[in-house]
This record gives C-alpha cells, sequence and structure tokens, in this order.
C-alpha cells in the first residue's frame, strides 16, 4: 500500500500517519520530520533548510524531491509506504509519480485531512513537543504528564504568525495537488475535526473499501 498524506499545519496528519504506519507496517517518511532531523544534526542541507523552517517557507523542491528520491530507492516499497507532508506542490506530485513509475509503482490514494483555519490556529498555539520522546503533547487537547512539563519545546514554526504565513502557502499550493490526485480518482478527503481515533477509523473505513493489494 503507497499512500500519500495532505493536509495542512497542526491538521492532524502526522497523528494520523503514525497511526497508519503502525496498523498497516508501512514505512513512514514525513519531510517535515526529516528536514528538522537534517536541521538538528547541523548538516550542510540542515543548514541551507533553516531558514525555510523557522519562517514556515517551502524548502525548494529540488531539496525535498532528492531527500525522498534516496528513501524511496533505500526503502522496502513493496512493503508499503506513508509519505508525510510531500507531495507539498504540484512538482513535488509529478517528481513522485516519475520516481515511482521508475520502481514500477503507484500511489494507491491520497489522503486529505481538511480542518478550517480557525481551529488550526487554536490547535498550534498550544502544541508542545518532547524532546526526549519525540511526542507532541497539546497544552488543552492532549496535556502532558506535568513532571514533563519543563522539558516541553514549541517549534520555532509553531508562532501564530509564522502560522498565518505557512497556511497562506499552504492553501495556494495545495490546490493543484489536490486536483493531480481528484482528477485520477485518487483522492480520499476525510473532515480532520473529530477526535484523532473518530478520524482514524473514517480513514480506515474508506481506505478498506479500495480494495488496495500488496
Ligand atoms: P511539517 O512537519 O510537515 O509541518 O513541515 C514543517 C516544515 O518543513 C514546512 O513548513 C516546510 O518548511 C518544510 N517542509 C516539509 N515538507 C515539505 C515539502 N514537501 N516541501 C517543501 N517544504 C517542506
Amino acid at each position: 500500500m503507497r499512500l500519500v498524506m495532505i493536509g495542512a499545519p497542526a491538521s492532524g496528519k502526522g497523528t494520523q500517519a503514525h497511526k497508519l504506519t503502525r496498523h498497516f507496517e508501512l514505512d513512514h517518511i514525513s519531510t517535515g520530520e526529516m528536514l528538522r532531523a537534517e536541521e538538528a544534526k547541523r548538516s550542510e542541507l540542515g543548514m541551507v533548510v533553516e531558514s525555510y523552517l523557522k519562517h514556515g517557507q517551502l524548502v525548494p523542491d529540488s531539496l525535498v524531491v532528492r531527500l525522498v528520491g534516496e528513501r524511496l530507492i533505500h526503502n522496502h516499497l513493496a512493503q508499503g509506504v506513508i509519505l508525510d507532508g510531500f507531495p507539498r506542490t504540484l512538482n513535488q506530485a509529478l517528481a513522485l509519480d516519475k520516481a515511482l513509475q521508475e520502481l514500477g509503482q503507484v500511489i494507491d490514494a491520497a489522503l486529505l485531512i481538511e480542518v478550517p483555519d480557525s481551529a488550526v490556529l487554536e490547535r498550534i498555539t498550544g502544541r508542545r513537543a518532547d524532546p526526549e520522546t519525540g511526542r507532541i503533547y497539546h497544552l488543552k487537547f492532549s496535556p502532558p504528564p506535568p513532571e514533563i512539563l519543563h522539558r516541553l519545546v514549541q517549534r520555532d514554526d509553531d508562532t501564530t504568525e509564522v502560522m498565518q504565513a505557512r497556511l497562506g502557502t499552504y492553501h495556494e499550493r495545495i490546490a493543484p495537488v489536490v486536483d493531480h490526485y481528484r482528477n485520477r480518482r485518487l483522492l480520499i478527503a476525510v473532515d480532520g475535526t473529530p477526535a484523532p481515533e473518530e478520524v482514524f477509523q473514517e480513514l480506515l473505513g474508506r481506505l478498506s473499501s479500495l480494495n488496495i493489494r500488496g
């Protein structure tokens, strides 16, 4: 099963991608996580992408496509993969189609998690990450245990100002990607506002009706 996961920042796409990864035993490729890891390592690529991440701007297509391409080749695609946060532009979607074609693979479904901008902004201001475990909490919706509160951090790009820029870019760039998958009858759009488990069950239900093999 080869899936792509599309959704605004804080739409819950990362959470759903993790759940689907565990459920179907997929390889999880999150471009956001990969880029943040490069930044933390202070690798050459990390230094280049640092200011894009900080300002909520998309990293140039060529860099992300190369990163994903390398991961796809090293992954055992036959066992299935979920791409989380990629593609984010039409160029990336076309590059992905080409890379998969060379590997004799296709995308089975593009999952779109829809959440209104107002809800995204509310979610983002309370989001905190635990650097030790990588777990994401929300001060209101998914409160962390009090004893780890002191070590939680807010992502640099999780401020309201950066968020508004990210949402603007997201809507502008994702529209042609959504059309690309809708035209190919691969789009599965779900409401991302209910509780995560409910969204997950909806995704499972919609995926089960596809009859995907391999
Ligand atoms: P995410 O964790 O998916 O919200 O991504 C965090 C940040 O990483 C984004 O705001 C972008 O700066 C960068 N990024 C992640 N995925 C991509 C992508 N497919 N294309 C370009 N930039 C990306």
